[in-house]
């Protein structure tokens, strides 16, 4: 059913939230209005994401609600092997591709195992920054072949440890970041009497740009710079271990949205290749770290955003530049190792979370009454006025007549009536303008009008838990709803956390390669859920996100796709319960819970409390420590309950 009457389609809807842009090939919009799920991409196979999620209400998995889809982790990982596999191929690469995953991105108990699970076709490894990481990646990568690449600060028993693990059977390469660690390598070698393989992390002059910048260049906080790279392969020939020299790596930051950035950097890293080679270091592995990016605003532009290449592009660079840079010198071409997590992570994750009320400007006219005051009259004819040609005029008066209200008020002239029926006219009067303006010649008096006019939604979910990049660093996710897509969204808003935090709010949208600072959505209907989702956040959002206000992780779920239409959940993995966020701030629930009995008993003896009462109220506190720390919503719970889908499209 249309409700606008006025041809609005589901193709409308997915222009409008750019899903033909950043969603492909992952979502789309069906003829109902639903928002479409290909697990598998370009496979084949869907699922309504509103009915998936309607079934996980009805196993008790309330909302806000994590959906894991393994089968799209599974295509992402395909096609990263499958483009350096294409490009291995057309440039007639005589080496191979074997990437790693850089476990900050997401360390989810669940995520890796599946991660090792599905990377072992292609001996896919890990890359760990800390010795907490490493203790994953040891116990989980147990495929001989796979490499577990060992970056960060690394004190001697993270050495020890990688040395040993080499014995288990695994292949970690302890990459030298800082000058001082060479010595620590050196002496537990030697104490040991057997080496770990060892890499070694340039510090490239070619440096990235945009946010992540800072991780190369001079000054990076990372890396050996030219001097240092030659003090160090001094330092481990003269200890005889100069033959575990295996690995060179650079990272030039994430996200890298502009690929001219990332040739400098193969090249220059290409070049130190070579001279290290020359130097008389096996090698054999180049480690051209992440950065891969991805596209969240759709645009292929060079924006913070998006990137400026495809996945082809990148695989095609690094093995070209590789190529050249070791051809020449007749050197064999070394093994190409990437660390892309954020263009693995991003996509599998979806967040949906649902719409608590909303809140707009008192724009209805009030009813005329008998005797009104000067003010309210003269507002009431400034809006009856309005027309195309009199914008301007009637948008001066409309401001003057509010502020008048405001000091009549301050003076005691005005009653709180008529200064409510005075706010509602002016926001009228606003909305009768803004309804008339012509947005391509905006002057600045109205830029902010729309903003000013806009609803805030409010959301159940923490900004701050869920998607803390967007507070921190400012970073944009597609974000739209799920469902009611063929019909036209008739508000513009902003979307407002549960958190009590004038930051805990999304008001920066994508919009065709810029941004935008409304989101166009539905009027909420009474009784009704409405529900949206949160897209590209699997990397990096779960283990930045914080405890703020109180509220824990989130119910998530692992999907895999059946046959036709149909799905199996895979793991459920419960939210944190008030119970759990409570001891992580080093709280006893038991002990909080017996003092608020003891002060109920003393309510009781008092006759402050009825029994009953006293009862009811523990009954509330013992079920809020079980629960999840979001908030239950009565039309939700009604759906839920009921297993009726919330919303039909007629
Ligand atoms: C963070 C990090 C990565 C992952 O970067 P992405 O942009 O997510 O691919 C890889 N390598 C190192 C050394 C890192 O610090």
């Amino acid at each position: 059913m249309n409700l606008s009457g006025g041809g609005w389609t589901v193709a409308d809807s997915s222009r409008l939230y750019g899903l033909d842009s950043w969603g492909e090939p992952y979502f789309s919009v069906a003829a109902h209005g639903h928002l479409m799920v290909h697990p598998r991409g370009d496979h084949g196979g869907s699922l309504d994401l509103m009915a998936l999620v309607k079934g996980l209400q009805s196993r008790d998995l309330s909302l806000p609600l994590l959906i894991r889809f393994d089968d799209i982790l599974e295509d992402r990982l395909e096609r990263l092997h499958a483009a350096f596999e294409r490009a291995i191929a057309q440039y007639n690469y005589a080496g191979r591709y074997q990437g790693v995953f850089p476990l900050k991105c997401n360390q989810q108990r669940h995520v890796v195992e599946q991660m090792v699970r599905l990377g072992q076709r292609w001996d896919f490894g890990l890359e760990v920054g800390s010795k907490a990481e490493l203790l994953i990646a040891l116990a989980l990568l147990d495929h001989p072949d796979a490499l577990l690449i060992c970056n960060g600060y690394k004190d001697s028993r993270y050495i020890e440890t990688a040395i040993l693990a080499r014995q288990l059977g695994r292949r970690p390469v302890v990459v030298i970041e800082q000058p001082d660690e060479v010595s620590r390598i050196i002496a537990a070698s030697h104490g040991l009497g057997a080496a770990p393989l060892i890499g070694m992390r340039a510090r490239l002059g070619s440096s990235g740009m945009g946010r992540w910048a800072g991780s190369s260049g001079e000054r990076a906080k990372f890396g050996l710079s030219a001097a240092q790279l030659l003090s160090t392969t001094a330092a481990l020939r003269d200890a005889g271990l100069l033959g575990d020299l295996r690995l060179l790596h650079f990272h030039i930051g994430s996200q890298i949205s502009n690929i001219a950035v990332l040739k400098d950097a193969l090249q220059e890293a290409g070049q130190i290749y070579v001279q290290l080679a020359r130097l008389g270091a096996p090698l054999g592995y180049l480690d051209v770290g992440g950065g891969l990016g991805v596209d969240y605003d759709g645009s292929r532009s060079a924006g913070p955003a998006s990137t400026n290449y495809s996945l082809q592009n990148y695989a095609n660079d690094v093995v070209a530049t590789v190529r050249e840079c070791c051809e020449p010198h007749g050197l064999s071409l070394p093994t190409l190792v990437s660390e892309s997590g954020r263009a693995i992570a991003s996509h599998f994750s979806v967040l949906v979370f649902d719409v608590l009320g909303t809140d707009s400007v008192a724009d209805s006219v009030p009813a005329t009454a008998a005797a009104e005051s000067l003010i309210v009259r003269n507002l009431r004819d400034t809006l009856a006025g309005i027309d195309a040609g009199n914008l301007q005029e009637a948008w001066n008066d409309a401001i003057k007549f509010k502020q008048d209200a405001l000091s009549a008020f301050r003076l005691g002239y005005l009653s709180l009536e008529e200064r409510a029926k005075a706010e509602q006219l002016h926001w009228a009067c606003c909305s009768a303008i803004a309804a008339r303006l012509n947005h391509a010649d905006l002057s600045d008096d109205w830029r902010n009008l729309p903003l000013a006019l806009a609803s805030t939604y409010y959301a159940n979910l923490s900004v701050f838990r869920s998607a803390p990049d967007s507070w921190a660093i400012h970073q944009l996710f597609p974000l739209m709803p799920i469902h009611r897509l063929d019909e036209q969204p008739t508000r513009l808003g902003t979307i407002a956390d549960l958190t009590c935090d004038s930051d805990g709010k999304l008001s920066r949208f994508i919009d065709q390669g810029g941004e935008k600072p409304l989101l166009e959505l539905h009027q909420q209907r009474e009784g009704e859920p409405y529900l949206l989702a949160l897209f590209l956040g699997g990397a990096y959002q779960e283990v930045m996100g914080n405890l703020h206000n109180l509220f824990g992780s989130t119910n998530a779920v692992h999907i895999r796709i059946g046959t036709a239409g149909t799905y199996r959940v895979e793991h459920v993995v419960r939210g944190d319960t008030t119970a759990a966020v409570l001891r992580a701030m080093d709280h006893d629930p038991g002990e909080l819970l017996e003092k608020l009995r003891r002060a109920s008993e003393g309510a009781i003896a008092r006759g402050d409390l009825s029994l009953p009462a006293a009862r009811r109220l523990m009954a509330h506190l013992e079920h809020s420590m079980r629960q999840v720390t979001y908030l239950q919503q009565e039309a939700v719970r009604q759906a839920e309950s009921q297993g009726l889908e919330p919303t039909v499209a007629a």
